[in-house]
């Protein structure tokens, strides 16, 4: 039996924020990232909406990117004192993923971390509080998946947290709070977001529930992305959707090893995760092609690329990646990116073993072992073609 799970509602579109002022209930918390929101003055729309509901509101403030285990506790005590029967997370990807950690501790406040690092091990929610999710970047799509990811500093590793009980129930995908994104974070989230849908559908767990929203997804990026890099507004709106979309997929679909390799190194190098998966992805192409050659080569047909054989049609869609890295100024290696040699070659084999060990591994289209992960590392920072 398979299992496809998404938000209850969403709700888009420009100005869709004000959804708030229709909430049933008694109190909410307002969990936020370090300041963006405020400062462009979403927050103080979201509060009017909220008191127009009737609802008295806690915020939770300063959520850093890459939130820790540390910051989702102290959330989780600011829910068991305030007892929310809404939770409300706006901001990136980072203050929505610690606001769903955050509610499995104030729901269950006997668990531990460790208890719930595995995938599909977070007990049921929604006995004290439902979840709503409001991005304002347009990558990530956690306002639709059962990811959270979650950094211990003490052993510099990211936690992918999974399991359904942490989908939102409800999305708000208002591209109003996306239009703000610098260019740099717009690249970096779009690709990410690209990364996903490619993922999603060429993983093990792909279906017929799951291919079409990551199609739809790829063909949307393609065509907006760049535009939304300029700061077209449209784009901006579309972009917003496409990530969703993927988000959609890959919640069900799962990922694969861009995004193992993304999390571990994200952590030891402090590469931004969308900018780390845009490196990757046309390696990892080259990689699975092996086992997934007629998928790749699908969506590259979606998009019209050129080719008469499968292997072309492959070729044209990592060309059309590493373009788009390119017109992003996106590096295309590790050594470009600026990771000292050395500090590499000392932490390879680490990083490797970890990115064998992410939970993404399990779904990508073509098994590996450290070893071949390794050797992978190794193209991608020195830029050479991966062919075995
Ligand atoms: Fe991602």
């Amino acid at each position: 039996m398979m299992r496809f799970t998404l938000p209850r509602d969403i709700y888009y579109g420009k100005g869709s924020l004000e959804q708030l002022k229709n909430l049933k209930g008694k109190r909410a918390v307002l969990a936020l990232g370090g300041g963006s929101m405020k400062k462009f003055g979403f927050v103080d729309k979201a509060l009017e909406y909220l008191k127009e509901a009737g609802i008295e509101v806690r915020l939770i403030e300063g959520i850093e990117p890459d939130p820790s285990v540390e910051t989702v506790f102290k959330g989780a005590e600011v829910m068991k004192e305030f007892q929310p029967d809404w939770i409300i997370a706006m901001g990136g990807g980072s203050p929505i993923d610690a606001a769903k950690a955050m509610w499995v501790f104030y729901e269950h406040p006997e668990t531990t971390f460790d208890d719930i690092k595995d995938p599909f091990t977070i007990p049921p929610l929604r006995n004290k509080a439902t979840f709503i999710a409001i991005p304002s970047t347009s990558g990530t799509a956690t306002e639709v998946t059962a990811f959270s990811v979650i950094t211990d500093y003490k052993t510099e590793i990211k936690y992918p947290l999974a399991d359904f009980n942490i989908t939102p129930d409800v999305a708000i995908v208002d591209s109003e709070l996306a239009e703000t994104m610098p260019a740099k974070l717009t690249a970096h989230t779009g690709m990410d977001a690209l990364t996903h849908a490619i993922e999603a559908y060429v993983a093990t767990l792909h279906s017929p529930f799951t291919d079409p929203l990551a199609l739809q997804a790829i063909e949307m990026i393609d065509e907006y992305l760049l535009k939304s890099y300029d700061g077209d507004s449209e784009a901006r709106e579309q972009m917003h959707y496409s990530q969703c979309l993927a988000g959609m997929a890959f919640s069900n679909a799962l990922l694969g090893i861009t995004h193992s390799m993304a999390h571990k190194t994200g952590a030891v190098f402090h590469i931004p995760h969308g900018c780390a998966n845009a490196i990757y992805l046309p390696y990892i192409i080259d990689f699975n092609k092996k086992d997934a050659l007629d998928r790749y080569a699908k969506i590259a047909k979606r998009l019209g690329l050129s080719g008469t054989t499968d292997d072309e049609l492959v070729d044209s869609l990592t060309s059309l990646i590493k373009e788009l890295n390119k017109k992003m100024s996106i590096p295309s290696t590790l050594k470009e990116y600026g990771i000292d040699e050395e500090e590499f070659k000392a932490k390879v084999d680490m990083i490797s073993e970890r990115a064998i060990a992410d939970a993404c591994t399990g779904s990508n289209p073509r098994q590996l072992n450290k070893d071949e992960m390794k050797k992978i590392f190794e193209c991608v920072y020195y830029g050479n073609k991966v062919d075995f």
